[in-house]
């Protein structure tokens, strides 16, 4: 039974150009793009996404990094496609935790702009696909 998941390519990643390279890893890996649009994310839209980081030290950064450029949201289908992007992303600090041959660990250095944000469970999955493609 396939599942979907929601990808972001945050500002980082859209700004160095990497927006092919992340959706050629997600094809690679044998994931489908459903939809894939470049959004302006607004300041509601921000905190509706992040609500779950909210009151942590990082909350505000993380709030003006997410709005300062425009993001690529794309809906990626599969078996088991959350925990799937979730291996190919890598863990959240690139360098600690993300392993090489992963997105993170290939591209990135610093925890606030690790390229890329993908759903952490089938929830939280249907919850950021309403939010932002209705
Ligand atoms: P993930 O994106 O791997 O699911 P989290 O949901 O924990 O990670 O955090 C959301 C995003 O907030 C991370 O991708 C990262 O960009 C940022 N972030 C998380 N922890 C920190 C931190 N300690 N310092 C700065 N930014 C952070
Ligand atoms: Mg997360």
């Amino acid at each position: 039974m396939d599942e979907r998941t929601l990808v972001l390519v945050k500002p980082d990643g859209v700004q160095r150009g990497l927006i092919g390279e992340v959706v050629s890893r997600i094809e690679r890996k044998g994931l489908r793009l459903v939809s894939l649009e470049l959004k302006t994310v607004d300041r509601s839209l921000a905190e509706q996404h992040y609500a779950e980081h909210e009151g942590k030290g990082f909350y505000e950064e993380l709030l003006s990094f997410i709005t300062s450029a425009p993001v690529a949201a794309m809906v990626v289908e599969g078996p088991r496609a959350v925990a799937a992007f979730r291996q190919i992303a890598g863990g959240t600090d690139p360098v600690e935790k993300a392993v090489p041959g992963s997105i993170r660990g290939d591209l990135a250095l610093e925890t606030g702009s690790n390229i890329v944000h993908g759903s952490d469970s089938p929830e939280s999955a249907e919850r950021e696909i309403k939010l932002w493609f209705g």
